[in-house]
């Protein structure tokens, strides 16, 4: 019997499965596995390297040579360096940053009128928030329970301020952690305060707890 008629011969050949010589697959499948590995290998290799550059560049914090710095970047805090590092270190994009700006917050119709010249339709007069800064800006407050104090209560909007927020990334709302009160170079953390339950609250109104009216508190910030 010859060799190349025997059924159960194994070809040696690369490329080849290790297949009876009468049901002999193409060369094609061995050399088509190869292939879609080494593509494979390829795509992996460059996505790894892509992704590495990605975190570099959308995680880098101000730093202090950039000629944008201005002081409110300089309010950066260990914590939050930490936590950005913490970030960085998770490959997750920075979603926020915490900042302080010092200004007066004005209803942002009339500010874009006043400086801008201009003009709302009249359903926006009063609607929205701003702070002006004290070096210009117009910066939008984001409307949750410490925004809306600033509507509620005409006093906080006679206040010089200064304001600890979130700045998240993408989007300009402002959203306050802390309100302070400058005055007199003095500096109070501005909340509201039920006497008789011992507890805070971020608007002017009625406790939460006896129904009774909070009050207005300001406590000196030590310095
Ligand atoms: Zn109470």
């Amino acid at each position: 019997m010859q060799r190349s008629s025997h059924p159960t011969t194994i070809e040696p050949v690369f490329g080849y499965s290790i297949v009876p010589q009468g049901r002999r697959q193409p060369l094609f499948w061995g050399r088509a596995a190869w292939g879609l590995s080494s593509i494979a290998f390829l795509v992996g290799y460059l996505c790894f390297f892509a992704d590495r550059g990605h975190c570099q560049t959308t995680d880098t914090l101000p730093n202090s040579s950039d000629s944008t710095l201005t002081t409110k970047q300089a309010n950066f805090d260990g914590k939050d360096m930490l936590a950005s590092r913490t970030q960085q270190a998770n490959t997750k994009p920075l979603e926020f940053r915490t900042v302080s700006f010092r200004g007066k917050i004005v209803w942002l119709n009339e500010a874009l009128k006043e400086r801008y010249g201009i003009s709302t339709v009249p359903e926006a007069a009063q609607r929205s928030l701003a702070i002006l800064t004290d070096d210009g800006s117009l910066l939008p407050i984001l409307d949750d329970s410490r925004g809306r104090s600033f509507r509620t209560d005409q006093r906080l909007r006679e206040m010089q301020v200064e304001l600890f927020v979130r700045q998240y990334s993408g989007q300009p709302m402002l959203q306050i952690i802390r309100v302070y009160e400058l005055r007199e170079s003095q500096k109070y953390e501005v909340d509201y305060w039920c006497d008789v339950c011992a507890i805070i609250m971020f608007e002017t109104g009625l406790c939460a707890c006896c129904q009774d009216d909070n009050r207005l508190r300001k406590r000196l910030v030590e310095k």
